[in-house]
């Protein structure tokens, strides 16, 4: 069915942008469902690490990961919701397949390293996209201390991936290369 835009402003006007918000409480409730899991599962990632560098690295985002967490409980508070998680299958699959690389890798060796720099991206973007179109969405919804409180975990997401490309690239590929 063809909708116009006039139609799609009556509608917003109608709801109030109800439907907008539970789009966003939804995206919260993933996000902290994720990042909820990702401190259960980043000790495990930086025990599996071979370089100290990489070990100390996930120590460091697990810290930041923890005030994400509160974060999100901070936003839930603000927006007058009850701080619930809610299963999100990208973060379970992502953590599955780091698993699954520490699983086909051998104990001590820089490949392994390589492979959880790869699972560990994977896993940073996955969080940079919901945690920037959340951020817009409470732009959108008036929402705005909530959106300062989000750009700032952006950036920590962001900083975190251009960390893992730094040691990727000072020695980490090419030790992998070399074994
Ligand atoms: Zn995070
Ligand atoms: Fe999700
Ligand atoms: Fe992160």
């Amino acid at each position: 069915m063809k909708t116009s835009n006039q139609d799609f402003r009556s509608q917003f006007s109608e709801n109030d942008g109800e439907k907008l918000k539970s789009l966003f409480v939804d995206g919260l409730k993933d996000l902290y469902w994720a990042e909820n899991h990702l401190v259960k599962a980043l000790p495990k990632m930086s025990k599996a690490a071979t370089s100290e560098d990489l070990k100390m690295a996930f120590e460091s985002h697990l810290a930041e990961t923890e005030k994400h967490v509160s974060r999100l409980e901070k936003i839930f508070e603000m927006i007058g919701e009850r701080a619930q998680a809610k299963k999100c299958p990208a973060m379970e699959g992502l953590l599955q397949e780091s698993d699954e690389i520490v699983a086909s890798t051998d104990t001590r060796s820089f490949v392994r390293d390589c492979g959880l720099i790869m699972a560990a991206q994977k896993v940073e973007h996955y969080e940079i996209a919901s945690y920037g179109t959340l951020r817009n969405i409470a732009r959108i919804l008036g929402h705005y201390d909530a959106a300062e409180i989000l750009q700032t975990t952006l950036d920590e997401e962001g900083d975190a991936d251009h960390k893992l490309t730094e040691l990727a690239e000072a020695h980490i590929n090419e030790e992998a290369a070399a074994e």
